[in-house]
């Protein structure tokens, strides 16, 4: 009797741990991420932008530019304390980035400088003006990597910077690009008036899609625009 019941135990076991197994791999299959990158800030809409995100119990990445650290120190320290992640988007926002192989490079640590001179640490992340793909050559972006910096391009662009902005045509564009994203999104959005009025409708809709969104971190392997 006892045998037997040891039997039944076993293949009980054997029958429920792969189940198990399997249903946990399924659910955490449905668990979808997000990553939401602000660039051109801080600016006076970064206050609003950062407590629409904890409204909706979502993080982002704030890619800032070094003029705007040195001019608003207390927005950054609000993005830092508010547990988004911060990245660096250089010094001049122009063509004077690409100018060299070692501008780039220049520009971000001077970025980064900044950012230590008011929070007492840096970042690695990194988005250059315009993406990878526009002016970034690959020896510009060695000499960044050498230096440890994570270039983080994005596969999902609303256009919320472009021409004039329209609500719906804004959410159509991001609905879009995330249907045909393969991968964990990473939508490029910017630190403005229209897209921190637009950002409640935004994050319902991710929200109401399960996404689950995240800051980015020093770990992952970026989305990037150079390959
Ligand atoms: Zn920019």
């Amino acid at each position: 009797m006892r045998k037997s019941i040891i039997n039944y135990a076993w293949i009980a076991a054997a029958v429920l741990l792969p189940l198990i197994l399997f249903l946990q791999l399924a659910f955490a299959e449905e668990e979808k991420s997000v990553y939401i990158t602000f660039d051109d800030g801080p600016t006076l809409n970064t206050p609003k932008i950062i407590e629409t995100l904890e409204k909706y119990d979502a993080k982002a990445t704030f890619f800032v530019l070094e003029e705007r650290i040195v001019m608003y120190p207390d927005f950054i320290k609000q993005i830092y304390h508010s547990k988004n992640a911060l990245g660096l988007h250089g010094v001049s926002h122009s063509e004077a980035i690409y100018s060299s192989p070692t501008a780039p490079l220049e520009e971000m640590r001077k970025t980064e400088k900044a950012l230590k001179t008011v929070l007492g640490r840096g970042s690695k992340l990194v988005r250059v003006p315009f993406g990878s793909s526009y002016r970034l050559s690959r020896e510009m972006a060695k000499n960044l990597s050498l230096d440890g910096y994570i270039i983080w391009d994005w596969n999902v662009d609303p256009r919320d910077s472009v021409g004039t902005i329209i609500p719906e045509k804004v959410m159509k564009n991001l609905k879009r690009d995330l249907a045909r994203c393969k991968e964990t999104p990473v939508i490029l959005l910017h630190d403005r008036k229209s897209t921190a009025e637009l950002l409640p409708m935004m994050l319902e809709y991710l929200k109401s899609e399960g996404y689950k969104m995240l800051p980015l971190s020093e770990i992952e392997t970026p989305v990037s625009h150079l390959h």
